[in-house]
């Protein structure tokens, strides 16, 4: 039996996780995708201007940042697993259920599933799969990867529109081909994407990938439009065709929590719930003041580590200690201090 049970790990379950850690609380995270950052992995290459006191930085930096201090009080972390119910059994026992079947015990439980499970919308082509190691992706890691290459990108929404521009001006070439007859509500991006020579090909789908000698790489697609085929060679494919959500969670839980929206967790200023010993952070809670950004992830996430700390032990201080006038930091800053001799 943990003390915390965080369902997410995204910025507010990694918070709540060093948060919890600080108040002296044992922790569980619970993540369904294979690696700790939330949808921050959805946009590794953007720059991040609007955490307060960092400086403007690549989305992936701040996720190994993130990553790092929520692992800083050495939580159990399981990955590939999606949670499907929370159970309360009695006051300080709550029982949180995976799809694999696994269940994790634990005294509070603290909510940091954003929007839900997000997952890109796969090319349906035979066999695609293998070349997403290689050469075939549903997210732009870095730009620095399609320098001087030759780039197709299927899709026609914000995110597809966005990469064309932003690799544009670094790849050899872009070929931009999307299903719709024209990128709607978009004047300014049309003549962005002229002006960077981008080759937009409407009404147009990628209906083959070829191989290269090694069968391990794609060397060329194959693009349809109505009856007419052609074939071009490419270093890297880009699809961007949208996500699949899955927030079914909190519908299907047999806990059931007074939501906003029906869907959001409705909170109230802090991260409490409706359900004793359930507290909420991050993209999942909506209260009059509440701003969906990472920063804001933060301050939920440290409320709700001070009401799970006060819940399970009710003498408790309400709030922990600033870090600068913690204990438990003592031998540590020693150690960060070095840095500065
Ligand atoms: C394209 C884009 C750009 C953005 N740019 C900025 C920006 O510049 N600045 C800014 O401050 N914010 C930005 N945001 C918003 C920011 O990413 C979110 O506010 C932040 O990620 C919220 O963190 P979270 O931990 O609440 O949720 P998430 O990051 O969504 O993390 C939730 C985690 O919970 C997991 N999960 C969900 N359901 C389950 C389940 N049933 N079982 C197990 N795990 C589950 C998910 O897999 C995920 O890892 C942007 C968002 C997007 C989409």
């Amino acid at each position: 039996m943990k003390d915390i049970t965080i369902i997410g790990g995204g910025p507010a379950g990694l918070f709540a996780s060093f948060y919890s850690g600080l108040r002296d609380m044992s922790v569980q995270i619970i993540e369904f995708q294979d690696k700790l950052g939330g949808k921050m992995h959805v946009y590794p290459e953007k720059i991040i201007w609007d955490i307060g006191g960092v400086p403007p930085k690549p989305s992936y930096e701040i996720i190994e940042d993130i990553v790092a201090q929520g692992l800083h009080f050495s939580p159990d972390v399981h990955l590939n697993e999606r949670v499907i119910n929370i159970e309360k059994f009695e006051e300080h026992h709550f029982v949180v259920t995976t799809a694999s079947g696994a269940s994790f015990h634990s005294k509070a439980v603290i909510i940091a599933v954003g929007g839900g499970i997000i997952q890109p919308l796969t090319l349906e082509i035979e066999g695609a799969t293998r070349y997403e190691v290689t050469n075939l992706q549903y997210v732009v890691q870095s730009v620095q990867k399609y320098k001087d290459k030759k780039l197709v990108i299927s899709g026609a929404g914000n995110a597809a529109l966005d990469w064309a521009v932003t690799l544009a001006p670094h790849a050899k070439s872009v070929v931009l081909c999307y299903r719709k007859d024209e990128i709607s509500g978009h004047e300014h991006m049309k003549e962005e994407l002229a002006r960077l020579g981008v080759i937009e090909k409407k009404r147009t789908v990628i209906t083959q990938l070829m191989a290269d000698a090694t069968g391990q790489r794609i060397e060329k697609v194959e693009l349809t439009q109505g009856d007419t085929t052609e074939v071009i060679a490419v270093d890297e494919v880009i699809i961007s065709h949208g996500f699949n959500r899955d927030a079914s969670l909190l519908d299907q839980a047999t806990i059931q929590l007074e939501r906003y929206d029906d869907f959001y967790i409705q909170g109230q200023g802090n991260a409490s719930s409706s359900v004793a010993g359930i507290f909420a952070c991050g993209d999942i809670v909506k209260h009059p003041a509440k701003v969906h950004l990472i920063a804001s992830a933060f301050n939920d996430a440290a409320n709700a580590a001070n009401l799970a700390k006060q819940y399970i032990e009710p003498t408790a201080r309400e709030n922990g200690r600033v870090s600068s006038h913690n204990e438990r930091f003592k031998e540590k800053n020693k150690q960060v201090l070095q840095n500065y001799l």
